[in-house]
């Protein structure tokens, strides 16, 4: 299994490890995989790492849109207008991008910690994919 093949994976909103669909719940991911029975939440305090990837995100929105619309406007800048933009975009891309957040989370995880034998032993059908 490849990481980019992981990655793609997650960019579908598809379960990074064996890629079967119907993950998510809402804007959430359900807690195991209906496919392949992969824990989504592999310990506590897993998803600090989505969050961080989600965090980096908004920032590169916020900076595209922010220099984006100073360049292409230059030089009469319209501020209020960039100010009304990033503001937008800062308050609803965190929530438009969560679930790629958490699915390319797990991708990124998976390849760097694959699953132990304890841990898939303790989850009953769990397979590799
Ligand atoms: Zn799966």
């Amino acid at each position: 299994m490849t990481f980019l093949r992981r990655l793609g994976r997650a960019f579908l909103l598809r379960c990074p490890n064996c890629g079967g669909g119907h993950i998510r719940s809402g804007i959430d991911l359900v807690a195991d995989c209906p496919t392949c029975h992969h824990h989504f939440e592999r310990h506590e305090g897993y998803w600090l790492g989505a969050v961080m990837l989600n965090t980096a995100a908004v920032i590169v929105a916020f900076l595209v849109v922010f220099v984006g619309g100073m360049l292409v406007t230059w030089p009469d800048v319209p501020w209020t207008g960039i100010l009304i933009a990033t503001v937008a975009v800062s308050a609803l891309f965190p929530i438009l991008f969560h679930p790629w957040s958490k699915t390319l989370w797990v991708a990124m995880e998976l390849s760097a910690h694959p699953p132990s034998d304890d841990e898939t032993a303790s989850a009953p059908g769990w397979r590799r994919a």
